[in-house]
């Protein structure tokens, strides 16, 4: 065994690079960072820059992609499509693959395909891993995962549900069984990732079996911008008597919908401030976030049918105390029964928010996506190396 035990985690987005360096000993950051506004007048020009400041930041650190202590690189994809269910080990026939996909996730995988194909140029030795946002819902059921549209028509352009945020919610849905003492195949827990994007998953036994967001990020929960689940016809009403082209409605339905569309702001610290002032705008559209949060959670635990845990993560979900306290009031005939003391504690570390003799657990559980990806790029590495 080599002592190489880092990974660097790189998300490469449309307009940002993010990074971070894991010692996978004991999880770790040596150097994190984030190089934002890619592209625009003054900043930063293009990806290839980006990536180079990134090296040169870690090299000015004595943390330089040369280190070898330096086992992976491990990048966020976003979507892999039926194709990548797994960590996968970066090929040139993996890059074409993902290119591939590029219709499905257009706004995204470009962007995460730039990333790679830099990184291996700076290092063509080091072993790359994508890990696909994507993946973990892979074992959805047919039933869950197709829309009830023709077949034929739905796989010939690929239309199923793929869902998102999936590192998050194999993250979360772990720590919470730990957290509950149990392994994860012992137990059926609801995740609620809740941030700018939000959204759902049943989990059982570890393994995904329904998440909210669909062929993309669009369906499911009330977002920060975006819409979520509506009724498909009012694009052909906005399309027909509103006159707005396809680009119009996307524009619309991705970035003025949502809280933000419904109040103005999509951030929920100003939504609750302005409730508490009495503000009728944004309480409706509170109201109408946690109605959608509250469908889903009765949905969600009919499919499982026993539900061990409800867990709480992402922007929202880790800090918005009246979102967590709506969310689940009244359900106490579900043996959903939440502790208001510990709901207020503020804390940045998983913890269980129900009363001792609640049948369902309530947790908080800090998403942490970057230890993830690392883990799967470490674990998958080694199982080479080894083999
Ligand atoms: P992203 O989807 O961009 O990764 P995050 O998970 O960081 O988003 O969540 C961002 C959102 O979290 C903000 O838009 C805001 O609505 C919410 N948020 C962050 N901090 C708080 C807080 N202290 N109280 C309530 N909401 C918060």
């Amino acid at each position: 065994m080599t002592d190489a035990t880092r990974v660097l985690v790189l998300n490469s987005g449309s307009s940002s690079v993010k990074y971070q360096l894991i010692e996978m000993t004991d999880g770790s950051r040596p150097a994190s960072g984030l190089v934002e506004r890619i592209g625009e007048p003054g900043d930063c020009p293009d990806h290839t820059a980006a990536l180079d400041l990134v090296a040169d930041e870690l090299a000015a650190r004595g943390l330089g992609l040369d280190s070898p202590q330096l086992a992976a690189i491990g990048h966020r994809a976003v979507h892999g499509g039926t194709r990548f269910t797994a960590p996968t080990l970066i090929t040139d026939q993996v890059v074409q693959a993902m290119r591939e996909l590029i219709p499905l996730a257009p706004l995204h995988n470009p962007a995460n395909i730039t990333g790679i194909e830099i990184a291996r140029k700076l290092r063509p030795d080091l072993p790359q891993v994508a890990v696909f946002d994507t993946a973990f819902h892979a074992t959805m059921p047919e039933s869950a995962a197709r829309y009830a549209i023709d077949t034929a028509t739905a796989d010939r352009y690929s239309v199923r549900r793929y869902g998102f945020h999936g590192t998050s919610h194999q993250y979360v849905s772990r720590r919470t069984a730990e957290l509950l003492g149990k392994s994860p195949e012992a137990v059926n827990v609801i995740v609620l990732h809740l941030g700018n994007g939000a959204s759902a998953a049943a989990v059982a036994g570890g393994r995904c079996v329904d998440t909210s967001m669909g062929l993309t990020p669009l369906e499911g929960l009330v977002m920060g911008t975006r819409s979520g689940d509506l009724d498909p016809a009012i694009l052909l009403h906005l399309h027909r008597v509103g006159g707005l082209s396809v680009d119009e409605i996307d524009t619309l339905l991705n970035r003025r919908s949502g809280l933000a569309g419904l109040c103005g702001d999509n951030d929920m610290r100003e939504i609750t401030r302005r409730i508490a002032e009495g503000d009728e705008q944004a309480r409706l559209a509170f109201d109408i976030y946690v109605h959608r949060l509250r469908k889903y959670l009765g949905g969600y635990y009919a499919v499982l049918g026993r539900v061990d845990a409800i867990a709480f993560t992402a922007g929202v979900g880790e800090n918005a105390v009246p979102v967590r306290e709506a969310a689940l009031a009244g359900l106490e005939d579900l043996g959903i029964d939440l502790d208001h003391a510990l709901n207020q504690v503020r804390s940045t570390e998983p913890r269980l928010i129900s009363t001792p003799t609640s049948r369902v657990a309530v947790a908080v559980v800090p998403t942490d996506e970057e230890l993830e990806i690392a883990q799967q790029t470490f674990g998958l590495v080694r199982r080479i190396q080894s083999a």
